[in-house]
């Protein structure tokens, strides 16, 4: 039985880097690289004026700045995504400074995931599945739907049986995989449209895209058995807000300079990581973490993807993001 294995792999959270190439503005600036890919699992600083610092950090998995989008998702998000076939909440972020390629891996991982929960629903010959979408963006605290934006400001209950939920949340049945295509590719298109009222809104907003995944196993003997799991891929708010806010002492105040999501969600994860099964987990401090609450720790498996940019002119920042990382392992 899965109670009696050793689930210690399972239970981390998986903790990736990964290094974007340079851009052609940074390549047309004469920015430099600042890292290095040792091997699969280390980052080497290559700017020895900063040797005051840590130079050499490990992870789960280290991809170059080459590495395609498939691989990233084989190698730092697949397991984790399967997990909901089998019943069990997952949950896949990217975290990184604004510009260091969280929607670009995102955008890759919900494309390989298509793919491969379809591939296991078309030879699965015992269960039938269902599956829904829904898709919101949190932005100030405010949490809106992505496919029906007129709704405005949706509020969250408290589910007795099933947790926290957005209510009047918009959820469409998947038809089959280009009906999910066409989805992803309308809430990235909703996402844009935001994005011209106030020009670094994606920086500042989270973004959920939530799979639900019922899987109805009926086997010829007898009983019907029926497992419900959902997918989440989170592409956060630039990581400069976190930092912003640690600088400012760590503490919850209000104010547009604080994004309450992502402190909360680093505290979060903070705490999960740091093995503390016991101690006070403050989910409810923020709304992403509220929304996120049964599909991150205790049976949920959880996969962080950290961006970071290559050039020398961010390493300040690429420094915050390993030490977000380090303390995730
Ligand atoms: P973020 O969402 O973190 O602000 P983006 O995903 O928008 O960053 O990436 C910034 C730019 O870098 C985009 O033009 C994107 O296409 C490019 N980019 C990001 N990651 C990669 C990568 N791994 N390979 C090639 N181009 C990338
Ligand atoms: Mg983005």
């Amino acid at each position: 039985t899965p109670s009696s294995t050793p689930r210690t792999r399972e239970e981390k959270i998986l903790v990736t880097v990964r290094i974007r190439p340079l851009t052609p503005r940074e390549l047309a600036n004469y920015d430099l690289f600042a890292w290095d890919c040792t091997d699969d699992n280390t980052l080497v600083s290559t700017n020895l004026n900063h040797d005051r610092h840590n130079s050499t950090y490990t992870f789960d998995r280290v991809f170059h700045p080459s590495c395609p989008n498939r691989s990233v998702y084989e190698q730092g998000a697949r397991d984790v995504a399967l997990s909901t076939i089998k019943g069990i909440n997952a949950t896949i972020f990217a975290y990184g400074q604004t510009s260091s390629g969280k929607t670009y891996t995102m955008k890759g991982i919900a494309e390989n995931c298509i793919d491969d929960i379809y591939a296991h629903i078309n030879n699965a010959t015992t269960s039938r599945f269902v599956l829904k979408f829904s898709a919101i963006e949190i932005y100030n605290e405010t949490v809106v739907d992505l496919l029906n934006r007129d709704s405005g400001a949706l509020r969250l209950l408290d589910d007795p049986e099933k947790g926290t939920i957005v209510e009047k949340l918009t959820e469409e049945v998947i038809k089959n995989s280009q009906h999910l295509r066409r989805l992803i590719a309308t809430c990235e298109d909703e996402r844009q449209v935001g994005e011209t009222s106030l020009n670094d809104r994606s920086s500042r907003s989270h973004q959920i895209i939530r799979l639900t995944i019922e899987s109805n196993l009926h086997d010829e003997l007898r009983c019907a058995k029926s497992l419900l799991a959902s997918l989440s891929l989170v592409d956060l708010a630039g990581s400069e807000r976190a930092a912003q806010t640690n600088a400012a002492g760590a503490r919850l105040k209000e104010g547009s300079h604080i994004n309450r999501s992502l402190l909360t969600l680093t505290n979060v994860i903070r705490k999960l990581s740091g093995g503390k099964k016991t101690g006070h987990i403050p989910y409810r401090d923020s709304k992403l973490t509220r929304i996120l609450q049964s599909s991150l720790g205790g049976n949920a498996r959880t996969a962080i993807i950290c961006t970071v940019s290559p050039a020398l002119s961010h390493v300040d920042q690429s420094r915050n993001t390993l030490a977000f990382a380090t303390s995730a392992k």
